[in-house]
């Protein structure tokens, strides 16, 4: 019985937009099990296939999937900052680094096919800090959670 992929994509979206953290395929596919979804390809073949549409960003270095926070506009990839209290992952905009690299690389003769830049650290509500312009900081993942706060 072949289930209909787009039915597998939304589990899968559902569940990365539901979860605060990061969560790796194998974290998915047991979260998924209820859902009928059972076979690790099925849930990789979801996962690239959101990846490729924009909805979901691979962590690299956790080989992790979080939903896309959706506040990103424009070419340049974001750039993933992970917190390694809360795992809770923020997304930067990545232009001025893009900026900075294509100078670099062109001083090298180097072309760029493709970057990943991933920060780790503390965000600014594990260091008890507050942002320095709150409009500059990261949603999280509050938008996608009941929408509070919103303003
Ligand atoms: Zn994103
Ligand atoms: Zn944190
Ligand atoms: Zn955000």
């Amino acid at each position: 019985m072949a289930r209909a992929r787009s039915n597998t994509d939304q589990f899968v979206l559902a569940r990365l937009e539901a979860s605060p953290t990061p969560m790796t395929a194998y974290e998915l596919l047991g979260a998924l099990r209820s859902e009928g979804v059972q076979s690790p390809p099925v849930v990789y073949r979801a996962l690239e296939r959101l990846e490729k549409a924009g909805r979901i960003h691979r962590l690299e270095g956790l080989n992790a999937y979080f939903a896309c926070h959706g506040h990103h506009a424009g070419a340049a990839k974001p750039i993933f900052a992970v917190c390694t209290e809360c795992r809770r992952v923020e997304e930067w905009s990545g232009e001025a680094a893009d900026v900075t690299f294509r100078e670099i690389a062109k001083s090298m003769g180097f072309s760029i096919e493709g970057r990943t830049i991933e920060v780790r650290g503390r965000c600014s509500r594990c260091a008890g800090l507050s942002a320095p312009d709150s409009r500059a900081a990261c949603c999280g993942h509050t938008v996608r959670l009941a929408g509070q706060g919103a303003a």
